[in-house]
């Protein structure tokens, strides 16, 4: 992996890291992603699908080689995306705290990490493992989602980590209410989900049956 530059600046490399289940990704997740790619200035953004989610309660998953393969064939006319298996291939519960470890591959000579989260999953980061480790580790990108307000996230952050709040930054997006479990909802209803995903994301849902029995 190269961890800076390569035009004469010698400048650290920015990452981009979004995870997710992605069952199945969707335009919510690939606007986000290019849309703090941007205007971070990161020179790639990596898709990390989680193996078994520990935030993830309900509901039974997809099996994690096509939520790999889904999410491979989303990002695959973006240049500057990529899909890790880091996750998936991990035993056991994985954590946001292990991934940021191993992409930041020590403090100093690592590339820039940003972990990419929507509104969501950031009013969640004070029951994650190491959260305030997590915070001097990597910046967080917090994207708007319709539906999520982070009015009190302010107060908490400074209550939990004082003189984080740098560490946090508020990404406003156009509202794109899609999620994936609006996707499975309508394949389980025989409903169209053109324009909502991929096309190819699309025949890989047709392909394989995935989402039909809504369970
Ligand atoms: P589910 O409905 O199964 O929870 P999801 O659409 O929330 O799926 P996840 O895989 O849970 O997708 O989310 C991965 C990351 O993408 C999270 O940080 C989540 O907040 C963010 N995200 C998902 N959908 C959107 C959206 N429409 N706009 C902005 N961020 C989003
Ligand atoms: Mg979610």
């Amino acid at each position: 992996m190269f961890f800076f530059r390569n035009n004469g600046d010698n400048a650290k490399l920015n990452v981009g890291l979004m995870g997710g289940t992605f069952d199945p990704i969707h335009m919510g997740h690939l606007v986000t992603a290019e849309e703090a790619r941007q205007q971070f200035d990161l020179d790639y953004v990596v898709f990390v699908p989680t193996g078994t989610p520990p935030h993830k309660e309900t509901g039974k998953i997809s099996l994690p080689e096509h939520r790999y393969l889904m999410t491979s064939l989303a990002v695959m006319s973006n240049p500057y995306f990529f899909v890790s298996t880091v996750e998936i291939n991990s035993e056991g519960p994985t954590y946001t705290i292990d991934t940021v470890r191993h992409f930041s591959c020590g403090e100093r000579e690592g590339p820039g990490v940003f972990f990419i989260t929507g509104a969501d999953a950031i009013l969640d980061i004070f029951t994650w493992k190491e959260y305030e480790k997590l915070l001097s580790l990597c910046t967080f990108i917090a994207v708007s989602r319709p539906g999520y307000s982070l009015d009190r996230f302010w107060d908490i952050l400074d209550r939990n980590c004082p003189g984080m709040k740098h560490k946090v930054h508020l990404l406003e997006i156009p509202a794109l209410a899609v999620s994936s479990t609006y996707i499975r909802e309508r394949v389980t209803l025989g409903k169209t989900i053109k324009y909502l995903t991929p096309e190819p994301v699309e025949q890989f849902i047709k392909k394989h049956g995935l989402y039909l029995s809504g369970e």
